[in-house]
């Protein structure tokens, strides 16, 4: 398959040429169309099988086709990692370059009025730990879930090996009910089918 046949416009298939990807991987081509649907999906898949960009670009391309009218906060990714955050939020920047879709980056060791005041602006995407945009939906309230339409729980396994799970609990009981979830992991522990469970619907297994 190509990327043309994933069914993605062209800002984002320039973004993909301009990457340097030639063709999608097997994850992308399982992801995409399927994510566009707006059915949950559970993957699992390793980091370098190319899953942020299996779940970056159905986001991009919802966003891009569902336009907002009012600014809101739309798509959440989690991730267990301040490392891992900075590289979804720099991938997601690098295939919305030919959009005008906003991501922003939410996580430990960066100022925290500084995140405030980028939250309270409204990024299209923000893309966070779990313990540092707990602290904004609980203290700040700069960013409101309300209009969430995509939670992504990326490498769920780490989140809640890392200890992270009160935290997700909270984090998806304040999404709105009707929304589409993405959740990765590497591994399928009881633990992560139980998170599932919790929180996406119907969901699609995907493996690569
Ligand atoms: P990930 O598994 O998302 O951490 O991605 C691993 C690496 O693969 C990243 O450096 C991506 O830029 C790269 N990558 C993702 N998709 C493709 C693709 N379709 N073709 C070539 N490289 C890719």
């Amino acid at each position: 398959r190509s990327f043309g046949e994933l069914n993605i416009s062209r800002p984002l298939l320039k973004a993909c040429q301009a990457l340097g990807y030639e063709k999608p991987t097997p994850i992308q081509s399982a992801c995409v169309p399927l994510a566009l649907t707006g059915r949950d999906i559970c993957g699992s898949a390793i980091t370098g099988s190319g899953k942020t960009a299996a779940f970056a670009l159905p986001i991009l391309e919802r966003l891009l086709y569902r336009p907002r009218r009012v600014p809101a906060t739309r798509v959440l990714v989690l991730t267990p990692t301040r490392e891992l955050a900075v590289q979804v939020h720099s991938m997601i920047e690098k295939l919305a370059q030919f959009t005008d879709i906003r991501a922003c980056l939410v996580v430990g060791g960066l100022s925290n009025k500084v995140q405030e005041t980028a939250l309270r602006l409204h990024p299209d995407v923000v893309v966070a730990t779990p313990g540092r945009i707990i602290d904004h939906v609980r203290n700040t309230q700069s960013v409101g879930l309300e209009d969430l339409a995509i939670l992504v729980l990326d490498e769920a396994d780490r989140l809640l090996e890392m200890g992270f799970v009160d935290e997700v609990k909270e984090i998806v009981r304040n999404c709105p009910k009707k929304r589409q979830t993405l959740l990765f992991s590497a591994t399928m522990t009881d633990e992560v089918n139980q998170l599932i469970t919790m929180s996406l619907r119907n969901p699609v297994r995907l493996s690569a």
